[in-house]
């Protein structure tokens, strides 16, 4: 396998900060494409409990070495800047799996010191989740998303390589008790659990779940995504549409990624995240830190620009502020996945963050 598709990080192109020729003197996160960045995604790991075959390669990512990680401190102070400085609204942490950090907890309370009042979220495969769930709540987590892909203990080991369905389900429980809920869910389409989701939605809405499918991206390890053979969303349907009365609601605001459905009447609602067939790029309000500390505008986009190095050298806030600043206004309009072009960026989901 190539090194590139271990996930190994990318560098900027040509180095440096991004120019930033024609762009207004806004507070803001703004792109050459008039978006705003509001959501805020930190990557603060590569390090994952399981393996699923849509993100990570069997044998895992290279280790990110201690150091070259966010410590705690770093993040804060980068939550801080977004939040006061740049006009971010909620903050995610994801990885790999942010529940492999030992100091997630510390990391929570340092960004809601920096950030009072911020929704703080984490998306999490929910392995360990029970044990940490009210540790988590208590620094400052609001919410929660797991990602559950079906309820078939084998197809569960053999899509994620790791035979820990029981785990993941104990972990969504726990977050319930430490009243984190309602949980939203996040199912990966793919050919092996599809007719495994009617199941999936009924067990949601018994637990007080949100449900939401997501189209699987070109991001996976092992190249293995194909257009032709991906799961969309008109499929889904059509296997939802058997069991349950589905009637569309669109999103709940013109941002969010997922389309909604309700479900037999309401009140419950599916979600679909058409990432591919039916891409939301020219509403997107994402700007992500990889958990090396670098600013990554797009999923898509291999350009990164290095704010851990400005953070070690003693920059000032305002500093940060206008590279980060510079960095989203490179932002590009959007993955073109169905472009005859189209190049699989540098690093895999896993390696990024989703
Ligand atoms: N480990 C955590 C988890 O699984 O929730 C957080 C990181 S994971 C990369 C974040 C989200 O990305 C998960 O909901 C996962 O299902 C999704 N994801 C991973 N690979 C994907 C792909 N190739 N296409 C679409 N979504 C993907
Ligand atoms: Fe790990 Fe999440 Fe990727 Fe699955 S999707 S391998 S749980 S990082």
């Amino acid at each position: 396998m190539a090194a590139i598709a271990l996930g190994i990080p990318a560098v900027r192109r040509g180095g440096g900060v991004p120019s930033i020729e024609g762009r207004p003197d806004v507070p803001g996160l703004v792109d050459r494409f008039g978006r705003v960045a509001h959501d805020l995604r930190i990557s603060i790991t590569s390090a994952c409990s399981l393996r699923c075959t849509y993100c990570m390669p069997a044998e895992g990512l290279p280790v990110i070495p201690r150091d070259e990680l966010l410590s705690a401190d770093e993040i804060g102070r980068l939550v801080g800047i977004a939040v006061r400085d740049l006009g971010v609204r909620e903050v995610r942490f994801t990885g790999g799996e942010p529940l492999t950090r030992g100091d997630l907890v510390e990391i929570i309370r340092r960004s809601a010191e920096a950030a009072p009042g911020t929704p703080l979220a984490l998306t999490t495969n929910g392995i360990g989740l029970d044990k940490r769930a009210e540790a988590l709540r208590d620094a400052g987590l609001t919410r929660v998303n797991v990602s559950l892909d079906t309820l078939d203990r084998e197809h569960f080991a053999r899509l994620t390589r790791r035979d820990r369905l029981p785990a993941v389900l104990a972990g969504i429980a726990g977050a319930h008790r430490a009243g984190l809920g309602p949980l939203k869910v996040n199912a990966v389409l793919m050919q092996q659990t599809l007719h495994d989701a009617p199941e999936l939605l009924a067990w949601a809405i018994e637990h007080g779940c949100r449900l939401r499918f997501i189209e699987q991206m070109p991001l996976d390890a092992d190249e293995a995504w194909r257009r032709e053979n991906m799961v969309d969303a008109d499929e889904l349907l059509g296997v939802l549409g058997a069991r349950f009365a589905l009637t569309p609601v669109g999103r709940e605001d013109p941002a969010a990624p997922a389309e909604e459905w309700l479900v037999d009447g309401g009140p419950a609602t599916v979600g679909i995240i058409a990432s591919v067939t039916r891409p939301f790029c020219g509403a997107c309000d994402r700007t992500r830190l990889t958990a090396e500390g670098s600013v990554r505008s797009c999923l898509f986009g291999d350009d990164e620009t290095d704010l851990r190095g400005l953070l070690r050298g003693g920059a000032g806030d305002d500093e940060i502020a206008d590279v980060w600043r510079a960095a989203m206004w490179a932002k590009k309009a959007g993955h073109g996945i169905d472009d005859v072009d189209f190049v699989r960026p540098l690093r895999t989901m896993g390696g990024i963050g989703g």
